[in-house]
């Protein structure tokens, strides 16, 4: 999939200030918000393209990183997959309040009439192992959250009843005091700025329209996520009050410690501890790598911290293509608890050892020699 280039998708020049970006975007947005295109899937396409756009430049540090790297340098950040995951970077509906809602709001928290408010967002910590991380699984959670109530259907209201409209606010959730020349708006105290009002309240949800519950799903996480990586499930978070959008649920994985593999990027570190003799003489070694046991040798005469580089054996690009490398670390280890024969046989090889044999230590007495004489 290739994607325009975010300048492009906005119409302004790579130099455009902040403020060139926020009008180029609410103008646009406004030509193609779904709203506006009902059923017009090609508007909501751009809409989406827009809005994505508008999340990396409109944040500094994103649009450093885009300008210098373009898309390959976000990664998966700030851009939806199409199962509609985010992953890391601003959610969409955070770019729609930020925006929308002074132009269609009308301000803040009143003026809501006829709207239900929007359910909370939640998030859901997942803790999987390295093994899961670098391929993915799939699993079954289960998410304690609110919903509909059935009873009333969300309403609040006694079955067969239903809330009225406040009469004190006519609805709107909010009243005017004027005094002189100034105006001031309040949420309105008989309905608490609902704008409704129960008389008889659903006695399943004492009018609350909501009940506490749990909804268990079942969860796709892709190969190669990491310690931080989110996973976006739009709609999935609590209801809303009073027929209002639902919100959406994040799943903020935690990838616990591997016993022998650490993770940098898309690279697999593994230290594999080998002998002196093996580290002179030559070996061959099993190493573990993630997809099982691979030999590799040892060539006669390796250095410790020497790195061997298993090619295609690391990580899985998350969204992406390919693999990153396993990289084996040797550590030579230095023998200890010696028995008296392998002292003799030690002090004896000591005795046999020049220059030649020690290229690294000689190299570093030359040195030596040539600065302090
Ligand atoms: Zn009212
Ligand atoms: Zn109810």
């Amino acid at each position: 999939m290739s994607k325009r280039d975010y300048y492009e998708v906005l119409g302004v020049n790579r130099n455009a200030s902040e403020t060139e970006i926020k009008k180029a975007y609410r103008r646009l947005a406004l030509k193609c918000h779904p709203d506006k295109n009902p059923g017009d899937k090609e508007a909501e396409e751009r809409f989406k393209e827009l809005s994505e756009a508008y999340a990396v430049l409109s944040d500094g540090q994103k649009r450093a990183t885009f300008d210098q790297f373009g898309h390959a340098g976000l990664g998966g950040q700030g851009g939806f997959s199409s199962e509609g995951f985010g992953f890391g970077g601003s959610p969409f509906e955070d770019i729609f309040g930020d925006i929308f809602g002074d132009i269609f709001g009308g301000g803040g928290g009143g003026g809501r009439r006829g709207r239900g408010r929007r359910g909370d967002d939640l998030r859901y910590n997942l803790s999987i192992s390295f093994e899961e991380a670098a391929f993915g699984l799939e699993t079954k959670i289960q998410i304690p959250r609110h919903h509909a109530c059935e009873p009333c259907g969300g309403s609040g209201a006694k079955e067969g009843t239903s809330p009225k409209t406040c009469p004190t606010c006519q609805g709107a959730g909010q009243v005017r005091y004027q005094q002189g020349f100034f105006s001031l708006t309040r949420p309105c105290p008989e309905c608490s700025g609902e704008g409704k009002i129960i008389d008889n309240p659903c006695p399943e949800c004492r009018g609350a329209g909501r009940v506490r519950g749990k909804r268990s799903m079942s969860l796709k996480i892709p190969a190669g996520v990491e310690t931080g990586s989110r996973l976006k499930l739009s709609g999935e978070g609590e209801v809303g009050a009073q027929g209002g959008p639902p919100g959406d649920l994040y799943v903020v994985i935690t990838v616990k410690e591997h016993p022998i593999f650490q993770r940098e990027g898309q690279d697999v570190i593994c230290e594999i501890p080998v002998s002196f003799s093996q580290a002179a003489l030559g070996a061959d070694l099993e190493v573990p790598t993630l997809d099982g046991k691979v030999k590799i040798k040892v060539p006669a005469g390796t250095q410790s911290g020497k790195v061997l580089n298993l090619s295609g054996k690391g990580i899985p690009v998350l969204q992406g293509y390919g693999r990153g490398d396993q990289l084996v670390v040797i550590r030579v280890e230095t023998p200890t608890h010696l028995t008296s024969r392998q002292k003799d046989l030690l002090e004896e090889f000591a005795r046999e050892s020049g220059e030649d044999v020690h290229p690294m230590g000689k190299s570093f007495f030359d040195k030596v020699k040539e600065l302090f004489g």
